[in-house]
Order: structure tokens, then sequence, then C-alpha cells
């Protein structure tokens, strides 16, 4: 039987959209980039959001496929049962009902989820953690968010704010984190808070910014500063997985975002200090995610696919 099924997916970031049409089998037929521009306000994101969406469904048909849903990912918290954008202090979301929008525009099923429990949907069907029926997808950027995944769904919370693994509180004193309390994970361990952390140490001479990523060279070289910073972020990372374990007793662990392109400067050592910190519990495999920034398109796709009980197949490809 030929298919000609196919899912229009965004996924919407705080510069980029990336979006795609994607069949069944999660093999992406046509991708697309588009600036987000969300200083013109979330009026006009949504307004190009719709644009786009409408605009890949025209093209699928043309191509002779059948577009059969919509998946849109976006950041902040996300209420997907009722599909709406409830906060998101990177693209302006307020209370934005989008599902409702895009099925009155494009007349098609749609689903609206969360960046990264989307992105964790995906490694854990097509990437990284396949295979492992219970994954915990991490993605350590500019802050540090997480998705639980078991048997392929994202457990979404009561709220719509399940997987905050950023905020768990491993140093008492530690610096203040963005959501205003002392010592969470994120405010130690992301990507910015590596950087902040390596030029609060060199001090004012020191050369100017310093991104996590060089600072995982620079300690890979032996420079001893970025080698305590490094390790600084290693250990904190170490406690918040630790307590994640603790919960959710996974399988895998699947490290995405910026700095897990540092690859094995970054797995090595964590799973070292992992393995400490395990005592009763099982040590989950630690890997770096397979999808790249792909993940969260692909994993809209999942969500509009699974919207519509279209499933199973990418298992079985
Ligand atoms: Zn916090």
């Amino acid at each position: 039987m030929t298919d000609d099924r196919v899912v229009v997916a965004l996924d919407v970031g705080g510069t980029g959209m990336k979006c795609a049409v994607v069949r069944p089998d999660g093999v992406v037929v046509r991708a697309e980039r588009h600036p987000t521009d969300a200083a013109r306000g979330p009026a006009a994101v949504v307004g190009t959001i719709l644009d786009v969406a409408e605009g890949l469904a025209d093209k699928a048909r043309a191509d002779g496929l059948t577009p059969i849903a919509v998946g849109i990912a976006v950041p902040g918290v996300v209420d997907e049962a009722r599909g709406v954008a409830v906060w998101s202090a990177n693209v302006g979301f307020r209370d934005v009902p989008v599902r409702d929008l895009a099925v009155a525009r494009l007349g098609l099923p749609t689903a609206l989820g969360h960046d990264v429990r989307v992105g964790g949907l995906a490694e854990a069907r097509l990437g990284a953690g396949r295979g492992s029926g219970h994954v915990l997808f991490v993605a350590i950027g500019t802050g540090i968010a997480s998705a639980h995944v078991v048997d392929g769904t994202a457990a979404v919370g009561a709220h719509g704010a399940a997987g905050e693994i950023g905020h768990i509180l491993v140093r008492p004193d530690g610096p203040r984190c963005g959501c205003g309390r002392r010592g969470c994970l994120e405010a130690i361990a992301s990507a910015a808070a590596i950087g902040r952390r390596y030029a609060e140490l060199a001090g004012p001479s020191a050369d100017a910014a310093v991104t996590a990523a060089e600072v995982a060279e620079r300690a890979a070289t032996g420079e001893p500063l970025a080698g305590q910073v490094w390790q600084e972020a290693i250990d904190a990372l170490a406690d918040g997985l630790a307590s994640g374990q603790a919960l959710f007793d996974v399988a895998t662990i699947v490290l995405g975002g910026g700095l897990a392109q540092a690859g094995d400067g970054l797995l090595t050592p964590l799973r070292a200090a992992m393995r400490e910190r395990m005592t009763f519990h099982r040590e989950p495999h630690l890997v770096a995610a397979a999808l790249g920034d792909e993940a969260g398109c692909l994993g809209a796709a999942l969500l509009a696919l699974d919207a519509v009980g279209v499933r199973d197949h990418q298992e079985k490809r």
C-alpha cells in the first residue's frame, strides 16, 4: 500500500523556526527554516507560524501528498491538553490558543507541544534512546530542561511544567538562578552559567566572553581554571541527574542541547561522577543525543501523528 500521508511540523524557538513535512515513518520530505523575529510581538509570531504551516501543507499537496495533521512545538509553559502556549520568556507568548488558531486556519487536527518534551520524544523513539522503554532526555543549553519518556510518551505534568530538572537545588548557597532561587542546577551547569563562572574566576583582566564549549576545550588541554569550572559543572550535573535517576529509574539518559556537543569531554567525566553517586540505584546508559537540532521538529511531527492515531511504524522501520 502506498502511503501519501504526511504531517506538517514546526519547532518554534526564540530566534528561528525549524519546519518540515514528515512521513509517518519519520522521514523528512521537506525542510525549511524561518526566522522567529520575536521582537515583533507574539501576535506577529503566531501569524508567521500559521503562514509557514499553511505554506508547507500547500507544498505537500502540490507534491501529491496528503497532510493529515499539524504538530507545533514551542518553548516555555505549554498546556498540551488545551493546546495553549501559556507562557514563554523568549517568544513572549501569554495564553495563546495556538492549537485552535491552527485548526481554524488549516482545517487539520493540530497538536501543540513543549520544545524539550517533543525533543525527548524524538530522541526516545527515533534517536539515541531508541529501544529503551524509559528515557530521560536532558537538554543543556542556555538553560537546562528535561523530558521523561516512557514507552514513547513524554510526561506533561498536571500544569504543563514537568521536567524542570534545571531547577533542582544542587548547591544551597550557590549562585542565583533565573527563577529567583539560589543554587539551582541551571545556575551552575547550563552553558550560560559555565561561561559566566569562567569569566568571574578569570577576573576582569581576562579576555572577554568565553563560551562553555571553549571552557570544555581549554579543560581538555589542561588549563587549570577551565578544568576547575568544567569539573564544578560536571559535579552539579551528576547531582542533578542522580536525583533524576532516583525519581525515574530510566534505562537511558540522553544529553542534548549545545553542551552535549562536547561529546566525550562531557560524557566520560559525567559517567564517572554519576557512578560515584549511585548507591542502590541502577546506573543509566549516558549517551549524547543523535538527532541534533532537528529533534524538536521531528518530535512535533510525532506529536501530530499521535494526535491522529498513526503510530508504531517508526519503531518497526
Ligand atoms: Zn531555578
